[in-house]
């Protein structure tokens, strides 16, 4: 069995349909604080755990048979772990310690885990590298350094193979419009452009046009998370390969300004989407982009929805079709 760790997530739930599509078995793993039973595939087995409640997730690992992790569980608002870091490192990085404990315990030696470019902090070159500098700017990204570099002792020391994935901005939607993007307390920028059309605010905020970018607006680089999750299934069969433990960034290669998301927006909606200039938010780099040459060589993955008219796209397909998210399902 495939264990998938957060699967009832956004991101998690889109990994656990197309595991099970490509015939593996999962179990997953989610204590439901985030994520949305109703987002589960009924094909998956379901355990309703918190990964820090030791005892109860060992009783996943007694009770099946675990060749692999995928591990999704975390709390990822950049702005929130400024404000409580102990919620950060407890959730991520304590969790991740008993992740490690029962992998230890149980002889499972192969983990692929979400890692974030919210580890390099405020980049010093665009594309980024794995190999730039790791300066984290809040206690989100510096929690998902802390859990690579345990996992690289634990390597070390117990043969624990990994491969952490670091995420640019993950957005869009399965085909299907069955599982989507939906947080209590939304923050992303394109479901909350979507929100316009969908009659749930009145305008969209841009926090800041004053950065030394084309237009203005913060740059970032959006990666669709199908495929996405397409390299976590290859960085899974990489490690069954018997390749070593490896760290990776995921994204399309390619900047889009807040302002050019809006646009696309605008044209895939049909919708006018007012938008209102307000300050910078804070910690916002300008600039991420990154370079996933190395996924692209050692895994052979590149992204096949790399415009981000199909990412709005098919964002827009989930939203409309679920305005208010898995409420109700
Ligand atoms: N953003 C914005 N208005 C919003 C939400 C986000 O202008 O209501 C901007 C944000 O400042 C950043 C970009 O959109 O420059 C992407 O933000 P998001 O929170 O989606 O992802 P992040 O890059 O922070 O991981």
């Amino acid at each position: 069995m495939i264990l998938v760790l957060g699967g009832a997530g956004y991101i998690g739930s889109h990994a656990v349909k197309m595991l099970l599509d490509a015939g593996e078995t999962v179990g997953v793993v989610d204590n439901l604080e985030t994520g949305h039973l109703a987002a589960v595939d009924t094909r998956a087995k379901f355990y309703n755990v918190d990964l820090r409640d030791l005892n109860a997730f060992e009783s996943v690992f007694s009770e099946n048979e675990v060749e692999s992790i995928i591990h999704f569980s975390a709390n990822s608002l950049v702005g929130e772990s400024v404000s409580l870091p102990i919620k950060y490192f407890e959730n991520n990085v304590a969790g991740a310690v008993n992740v490690l404990k029962l992998m230890e315990k149980y002889g499972v030696k192969r983990i692929v885990f979400s890692s974030t470019a919210a580890v390099y902090g405020e980049p010093k070159q665009v594309p980024i590298l794995e190999d730039s500098e790791t300066l984290p700017t809040s206690p989100y990204g510096e929690s998902k350094l802390m859990m690579e570099k345990m996992f690289k002792w634990a390597d070390l020391a117990h043969g624990i193979r990994f491969v952490s994935l670091r995420y640019f901005n993950v957005a869009g939607a399965d085909q299907s419009g069955d599982i989507g993007e939906a947080h209590g307390v939304e923050t992303h920028l394109i479901p909350l452009v979507l929100q316009v059309p969908l009659g749930k605010r009145k305008e969209i905020t841009i926090f800041g046009d004053d950065y030394p970018t084309k237009d203005g607006t913060c740059i970032r680089d959006y990666i669709h998370v199908t495929d996405l999750i397409d390299a976590h299934m290859r960085a899974l069969d990489y490690l069954r390969q018997g390749h070593g433990s490896e760290i990776f960034n995921l994204g399309s290669g390619d900047g889009f300004s807040v302002k050019e998301i809006i646009d696309v927006a605008r044209k895939v909606t049909g919708h006018e989407i007012p938008a209102v200039i307000a300050a910078r938010r804070a910690g916002d780099p300008s600039t991420l982009i990154a370079s996933s040459e190395k996924a692209e060589r050692l895994l052979g993955w590149k992204p096949k929805y790399n415009d981000v008219e199909t990412i709005v796209k098919d964002a827009w397909n989930w939203h409309s079709k679920h305005p208010n998210g898995f409420v109700g399902l």
